[in-house]
């Protein structure tokens, strides 16, 4: 468990840190899969490595385990080029060039419309082969710059390239080099060869850490803004139609299973990196090296299933039904989960109305563990500033309550 960054005044006091810690070791022990070693620099990381993160739109980031080490971003860079081809291109010139349909295949597979060339969507290589090319620069540098500007955007620090993974992925890279030929010869990659999977290759080697792909997340839930660092990163609409694409497309072809089971948009890498969105709430992020047949992370995907199960995170669900929504936050910085058993043991509370019922819950709380059930009543101060009324709403939970919660026996 480790105590909050970012949050005003954050208390020692963590239960969102606590449940992540709780996850983590509920599936440390899970050492199925397998390391991606088609790009050889990858295999050389830690199997055992598992780090997850939560970052909420209030900018406080939870963290469990090994969050802050770093892997490379691989796929999880494609969202975020994509939303830059978006801004650049426009969306029906995007959309002219690469489709938003799963593709029901491998990550690298030739998911390409006969004739046209054009991929299935932006998250499978071929797509984003393509999608990175449409980014506007004069050439391959600046049109990794402007890539990797964004995702240090989005991230709230200047991040790197992993030279080694480069190079590595350079030296191995044929299969993405016979796609970007296969669009090339179909008219639907306009650039040479060599600068699209150039700036394709260098995306994918950008180090991240789980925490960063937390707060990356939390970028997107927030409207593109850096809930951080205040800085617009993308336009709203982007950040929805990014998305509404991770949701779809962004598991390969688990994506139907995943939004079935986890139902949050969604996208991961083969170095086992894992960013899951709960939009208008809070971003996710995971690391654990061991990938399953479809080289998503094996226990990124159980831990993110367990998440969504617990707290009920999932899109489709009926939040007003089963009563209080995922977080609470205190004005001093400590953010409380509040799981659907909550609700199940009737304590006769009733549901909020209104933002707080779609977004971080708002309550204000006197201090860590002496809930100040007036103050829910009153004008709320801390992380989020003023803003909105909350409507009078549920009590508090006590310390006890929560910690209730955590363990499962409420
Ligand atoms: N760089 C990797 C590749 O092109 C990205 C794939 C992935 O993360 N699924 O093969």
């Amino acid at each position: 468990m480790t105590a909050p960054t970012g949050a005003a005044g954050a208390s020692p006091f963590d239960p969102i840190g606590d449940m992540l810690g709780r996850v983590r070791a509920e599936f440390a022990g899970d050492d199925s899969g397998a390391m991606a070693d088609y790009i050889p620099q990858l295999s050389t990381a830690d199997p055992a490595a598992f780090g997850l993160a939560l970052a909420g739109v209030s900018g406080a980031v939870y963290e469990a385990g090994d969050a802050g080490t770093p892997f490379t971003i691989q796929s999880i860079s494609k969202p975020f080029a994509c939303a830059l081809a978006l801004a650049d291109a426009g969306v029906d010139e995007v959309l002219a060039r690469v489709g938003v349909e799963p593709s029901g295949e491998a990550f690298n597979a030739v998911s390409l419309e006969p004739g046209t060339g054009r991929p299935d969507n932006p998250l499978i290589n071929a797509g984003a082969i393509l999608t990175s090319s449409l980014v506007a620069g004069t050439g391959p540098e600046e049109r990794f710059a402007r890539i990797l500007d964004l995702l240090s955007r989005c991230a709230g620090r200047d991040l790197v390239v992993d030279d080694a993974v480069f190079t590595s992925e350079h030296d191995t890279g044929d299969r993405n080099r016979a796609l970007a030929h296969l669009m090339r010869a179909a008219g639907s990659l306009t650039v040479a060869v060599d600068e699209a999977v150039d700036v394709y290759f260098r995306q994918c080697s950008v180090l991240v850490t789980a925490a960063d792909l937390a707060v990356m997340g939390a970028t997107l839930a927030n409207g593109g803004v850096n809930p951080r660092t205040g800085s617009a990163a993308m336009d709203q609409a982007v950040a929805e139609q990014v998305l509404t694409v991770m949701a779809t497309c962004g598991m390969y072809d688990f994506s139907g299973e995943w939004l079935f089971r986890v139902g949050l948009p969604a996208k991961s890498g083969v170095s086992g990196g894992l960013m899951a969105v709960s939009p208008s709430q809070f971003g996710i992020g995971m690391y654990s090296p061991r990938l399953d047949e479809r080289g998503n992370s094996v226990r990124g995907v159980e831990a993110s299933r367990a998440i969504s199960e617990r707290f009920s995170l999932h899109a489709m669900h009926q939040v007003t039904r089963s009563g209080p929504s995922f977080v609470r936050v205190a004005p001093d910085g400590s953010e409380w989960p509040v799981g659907p058993r909550a609700a199940a043991a009737g304590r006769g509370r009733r549901p909020c109305a209104g933002p707080v019922d779609a977004g971080l819950h708002r309550v204000r709380h006197g201090r860590a563990g002496t809930p100040d059930r007036a103050a829910a009543h009153r004008r709320p101060r801390g992380p989020f500033g003023g803003g909105r009324r909350p409507r009078p709403c549920d009590p508090v939970p006590t310390r006890a309550e929560a910690l209730a919660h955590l363990a499962g026996t409420t």
